[in-house]
């Protein structure tokens, strides 16, 4: 990964955390079932890094593409914290450069993403 990118994925990832953040915010805000006060109670006490747990018994599919989403961005953050940001995580190969400007939280390199695709893909049709 060259330096002079990851700064500007970094500073773009930094603010999709805080997108989702607000959207999560405003779902459960107003969301159908009333248990979600308290939810929004604990969410607001623990770091962001706590919410995918907490929120993993209340998901509908919208909160879960919501949180995963959240979940792949830490994901990502932390990798460029430790310097291991870019790599697949299947293949371990660097993933290419306009797929990660694309988008910067993802984790697969372009051929492992298409044969992960094709594995869900051939999941779903099974169940
Ligand atoms: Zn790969």
């Amino acid at each position: 990964m060259p330096q002079s990118l990851t700064p500007r994925l970094r500073a773009q990832l930094l603010e999709e955390v805080q997108q989702q953040r607000a959207a999560i915010y405003q779902y459960l805000q107003h969301g159908p079932q009333a248990q979600y006060s308290d939810l929004l109670l604990k969410l607001e006490s623990h770091p962001l890094s706590h919410w995918p747990e907490l929120l993993s018994q209340w998901l509908t599919p919208e909160l879960e593409a919501k949180t995963r989403r959240l979940e792949a961005i830490q994901a990502a953050l932390s990798q460029m914290d430790m310097g291991l940001y870019g790599l697949c995580c299947d293949c371990d190969s660097r993933i290419e450069r306009h797929l990660l400007v694309q988008d910067p939280a993802r984790q697969r390199c372009a051929h492992c993403e298409q044969s992960y695709q094709d594995k869900e893909h051939h999941r779903n049709r099974l169940n």
